[in-house]
């Protein structure tokens, strides 16, 4: 047979062809699969008899409620809980791998760890519990001895009213320090919301499950906001609404997020203009008269003029939209 081009492709198809009807490659791809499977740092679960823990999902301020599945005393997977009023059974992508946190050791820290080199040299050394709290109650027992507990400070990333921020609040107060200081958080927006609305400094809560009607200035429903495991229940239940009960959801968004294309009207006005927009359709609601009277009269301060205890008069929001 002549060695040519044509014959070489012929014979290199036919060859391919030939070999993937054999037992030959599949049992080759089943052995390197076993094969990899026992490399020593692929964890193998346990064998054995499966327990559940329930427990809360911490790793966004959403508090899903999750089973963890167990083989013997580890871990092995997370699942929502169905009977848990915040996430009926849904978990987002960050708490199903929720036992990355727990088993890679690339993003968790075991144990204290003690910086050995200057600040930022990535120098560290594990140390155990015991030198650890003794060696912050040295430090901290040496700003009391000198009359300075304030030279202690906390930076707290819990949430507000969580046990863990109330635990951290009593241990500056016992060692006599005012420094108290949390990360910001969206939920401290909702709560100067509430103070101002209602003199409640609290978080607000959305009964979003039963709305009829919902305008969202921004806020990204379908795109991280608030407990992703509540949101994929609730948009589950927007969408399987029957025409009679069904919710609207109008996005105003300057940005195509995954919340305006869901949506059933996206409006995109040009960025930073939503309250010149927001402005307009109160407007329009007031002038004519399309609000509830009942609600303003009996629910709300300071809708039209009012009169503070000095006897000053201020101007109310109505008379302020309509100018
Ligand atoms: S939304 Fe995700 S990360 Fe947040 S609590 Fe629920 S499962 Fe955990």
């Amino acid at each position: 047979m002549e060695f040519s081009r044509r014959n070489f492709i012929k014979f290199f198809a036919g060859g391919l062809g030939g070999t993937l009807l054999t037992p030959l490659p599949w049992k080759l791809i089943d052995d390197i699969a076993i094969w990899t499977q026992n490399w020593s740092w692929v964890p193998v679960p346990e064998k054995g008899r499966f327990s559940h823990v329930n427990t809360v999902c911490t790793l966004c301020p959403g508090a899903c409620g999750i089973q963890v599945r167990k083989v013997g005393s580890r871990a092995v997977k997370i699942e929502g809980r169905s009977d848990y009023p915040v996430n009926h059974g849904a978990v987002c992508p960050l708490g199903m791998a929720g036992l990355q946190v727990l088993y890679n050791e690339g993003i968790r820290w075991k144990a204290p760890m003690k910086r050995m080199g200057p600040r930022g040299s990535q120098e560290w050394k594990e140390i155990s519990w015991d030198e650890a709290i003794d060696t912050l109650a040295a430090r901290i027992k040496g700003f009391r001895d000198k009359g300075n507990p304030e030279k202690l400070a906390a930076v707290d990333g819990n949430q507000s009213r969580s046990t863990m921020a109330l635990l951290i609040k009593r241990l500056l107060n016992s060692i006599g320090s005012p420094n108290y200081l949390r990360m910001p958080r969206e939920e401290d927006t909702h709560s100067m919301v509430n103070f101002l609305m209602q003199g409640f400094d609290s978080p607000l809560t959305f009964d979003l499950e039963n709305a009829d009607f919902i305008l969202s200035f921004g806020c990204g429903l379908l795109d991280g906001w608030g407990s992703s495991g509540r949101m994929l229940n609730v948009w589950r239940r927007w969408a399987t609404n029957d025409r009679q009960h069904k919710t609207h959801i109008v996005q105003v968004d300057p940005r195509a997020s995954n919340t305006a294309s869901k949506a059933d009207l996206w409006l995109a006005p040009s960025p930073g203009t939503e309250a010149a927009l927001a402005l307009g359709m109160a407007h329009v609601i007031i002038k004519e008269k399309l609000y509830s009277k009942e609600f303003i009269d009996n629910h709300s301060f300071g809708f039209s003029d009012w009169f503070d205890e000095k006897g000053l008069e201020h101007k109310g929001f109505s008379g302020i939209v309509l100018g």
